[in-house]
């Protein structure tokens, strides 16, 4: 078989790349060209798949081979009209397939390609198959629908162009895009079209194809007729025609809004969405970036956190907790005398970075600058909201050199200064790393000493004041922590509260004081109280009283056995849930007393409502009760009132005789100190209590 040409004979218009292959294929219409003797140049997998051939047997071969021709007159010469004609065929087809019995109607689209003198020297076809639409009368079919509906079939940018540039071919989504009719575009160049500019950078790409005589793909970008910027995936081959300058045909796909998705994408890997802000790994990005452009000028990450947000949230509700993050962000954007970049690093955590300070003074003025900024009261419907922040400050390349570290020291001061209180600001310093270094190693100690059973309990006795008998015990925990060291309650404590690991440990509390209890009893040690503490997280968790029922009852505990110890301050937080809580727990039967009575906020209006049996007098209360009568008077009254309200008191802390006997003179109760005894671990307790029974 001769090798098929576009012209009479010779030169070969290759469509074998397979990128424009298959976008050809992806047209959803059967798509050929076809030289001057109607050989196929070219078919896309749809043809290929109607004819039951592969392009290979295909090329070179004209339509006797595949359509039965004596029943499909209106085919052969709609290409004469084509190709001898110089006309566009806009048409219905029925054409009978060879070897097949039914007709098959189709739509066509054919459209004679022409060399440079206006000679033609081949035609280009699309097809869509309307079998099923037949019986419909040739009037119903309305022309332009059917050209519409096989174009727009065509989901892309088809034209051809002479190697001057000049348009053969344009499809309907060209003339769309340029805004003009057939008449405008065919015969006409780009340079005659669009803005000189645009149509410059086009033609770079339509030359290097023509000199290259290679495909080309690029992105293109032109304006619509609506001004806005279009961009476009073209890929462009040459077509040669034998003793012609050679031509080209292209296709470009709208690659717009795909480029939108792209960039959103990327905006939201970066952004923070509330505030436009950016978030914590672009922010991390841009100072690293700094740092590499600028490794010699200092730099300082300041790193703030509003104060109580979480409160504010709760009373104003969300959507006004958004519009104060909204308006912290603007104002530190929006600031002239801060031109680093900002950003939102998490919830209610916001960072800049800061360039050209003197020195930790000129930066502690930036600070304070920065503070005074929040401090501005902030609007929200007819309320005036009063911001302050913790604050905390890194310094490249003092305190570190990485971006991420800057980032992580800021945040550590930050943790430091808001524990100090409310609008405070902190440096970062070696200390302080080593105190966050310790305390980051010590919440993972903590968090797995439940499973390494590093607890224990140790047990102080409490003595009847006036009859000098044991009266009870309270229980007191221990940490061994790694199995050795000992670490007192005041270190750790605080932190489980804080991560709230303090309700399991709790838990655990309760049950090994239920169990000792039992173990006692079953000793003889009958007749005394054991006392357990719990904390204010404990307080606010709503299943605590099912929980110590629940172990009373599976160790047998009588009501009258436990005492549980509530500081006054748990009150502050949430007085009503502290209070539910309490009384669920008075249901039960169990005793309640207030601990360290004396060093909160001591509010006789909430020891009326609590019901609470005992008053714990605190340690710094009775130290120098024997010495100062001031101290002596106050715990006096505090006795006689206790007793008015019939609730009895126990002096913590009792160290020496003479504190004893002050106490004893006004009419205190119990006593629990080193003067008796000191917290012991279980064997020595019972020792002890065996002792002095
Ligand atoms: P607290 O409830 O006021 O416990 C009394 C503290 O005073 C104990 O300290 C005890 O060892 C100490 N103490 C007793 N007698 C004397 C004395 O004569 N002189 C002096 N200087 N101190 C005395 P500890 O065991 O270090 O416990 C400290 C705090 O830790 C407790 O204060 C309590 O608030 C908390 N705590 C201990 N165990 C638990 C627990 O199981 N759960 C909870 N939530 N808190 C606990
Ligand atoms: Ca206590
Ligand atoms: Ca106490």
């Amino acid at each position: 078989m001769s090798t098929p040409s576009l012209a009479t004979s010779g030169s070969l218009l290759q469509l074998e790349n397979m990128e424009l292959r298959t976008l050809f294929d992806g047209v959803g219409a059967y798509f050929f060209i076809k030289n001057l003797q109607g050989q196929y140049l070219f078919a896309n997998q749809a043809v290929c798949t109607l004819f039951r051939r592969p392009l290979a047997d295909l090329l070179g071969r004209d339509d006797t081979c595949f359509f039965d021709l004596q029943r499909s007159p209106n085919q052969t010469l709609n290409d004469a009209r084509v190709l001898k004609q110089a006309e566009e065929i806009h048409e219905r087809e029925e054409v009978y397939l060879v070897g097949e019995d039914t007709p098959r109607v189709f739509w066509v689209v054919k459209v004679p390609i022409c060399d440079a003198a206006g000679s033609v020297t081949g035609m280009c076809g699309i097809a869509t198959d309307i079998t099923h639409r037949q019986r419909q009368t040739q009037d119903d079919i309305d022309h332009s629908e059917m050209l519409n509906a096989v174009l727009s079939n065509v989901d892309a940018y088809i034209y051809l162009k002479d190697h001057a540039g000049r348009y053969l071919y344009a499809n309907a989504k060209v003339l769309t895009l340029y805004g003009r009719g057939p008449d405008d575009v065919i015969g006409h160049t780009d340079l005659e079209l669009l803005p000189t500019d645009e149509a410059t950078r086009l033609a770079g790409m339509d030359q290097a194809v023509l000199h290259s005589g290679e495909r080309a793909s690029a992105e293109e970008i032109i304006v619509d007729t609506e001004g806005a910027a279009r961009h476009f995936w073209s890929v462009k081959m040459p077509l040669k025609l034998p003793g012609q300058p050679p031509a080209l045909i292209g296709f470009s796909s709208d690659i717009t809004e795909l480029l939108q998705l792209k960039r959103g994408m990327e905006q939201h890997r970066t952004t923070d969405t509330l505030t436009g802000l950016p978030n914590r790994a672009q922010f991390e990005r841009l100072l690293a970036s700094r740092i590499e452009a600028m490794p010699h000028q200092p730099l300082a990450v300041l790193l703030f956190d509003l104060d109580q947000f979480k409160y504010l949230n709760n009373s104003v509700g969300h959507a006004a907790g958004d519009e104060v993050l909204k308006e912290v962000a603007a104002r530190i954007d929006d600031c002239s005398w801060l031109p680093g970049p900002t950003a939102r690093l998490a919830g209610n955590e916001f960072a800049l970075a800061v360039t050209g300070f003197s020195d930790s003074e000129g930066l502690r003025r930036i600070a304070m600058q920065v503070q005074h900024l929040l401090e501005q009261p902030v609007r929200l419907g007819p309320q005036l909201f009063q911001l302050t922040a913790g604050m905390g400050i890194s310094v490249y390349p003092a305190d570190a050199l990485s971006a991420d570290q800057l980032v992580a020291r800021a945040e550590a001061a930050m943790f430091d200064a808001k524990e100090k209180g409310r609008g405070r600001f902190r440096f970062y310093s070696a200390e302080l790393g080593a105190a966050v270094a310790a305390r980051l190693s010590l919440e993972r100690d903590l968090r797995a000493a439940q499973d390494k059973q590093e607890f224990e309990l140790y047990y102080q006795p409490k003595i009847d004041a006036r009859s000098g008998k044991v009266a009870g015990a309270e229980a007191l925990l221990r940490w061994h922590r790694g199995g050795q060291e000992m670490v007192p309650p005041v270190l750790f404590i605080p932190l489980a509260e804080q991560l709230e690991l303090i309700v399991q440990i709790g838990d655990w509390v309760i049950a090994t004081a239920c169990r000792q209890l039992q173990t006692w009893h079953g000793a003889g040690l009958t007749g005394m109280k054991l006392a357990v503490n719990l904390s204010v997280v404990q307080l606010n968790d709503a299943g605590l009283a099912a929980r110590v029922a629940e172990q009373m009852r599976r160790y047998g505990i009588g009501p009258d056995q436990l005492e549980l110890e509530i500081t006054e301050s748990m009150m502050m937080s949430d007085p009503e849930q502290a209070i539910a809580n309490l009384q669920a727990l008075r249901a039960l039967g169990v005793s309640l007393s207030i601990d360290d009575f004396g060093t909160g906020y001591s509010s006789m209006a909430y020891l009326k409502r609590l019901p609470v049996s005992a008053l714990k007098l605190d340690r710094s209360f009775i130290q120098n009760i024997d010495q100062d009568a001031a101290d002596a008077d106050l715990c006096a009254g505090v006795i006689a009132l206790a007793h008015m309200l019939g609730l009895q008191v126990v002096a913590e802390g009792v160290e020496t005789a003479p504190q004893r006997d002050a106490l004893l003179a006004r009419d205190c109760d119990f006593f629990q100190g080193y003067l008796f005894a000191r917290p012991m671990p279980v064997a020595e307790a019972t020792a002890y209590l065996q002792q002095a029974a």
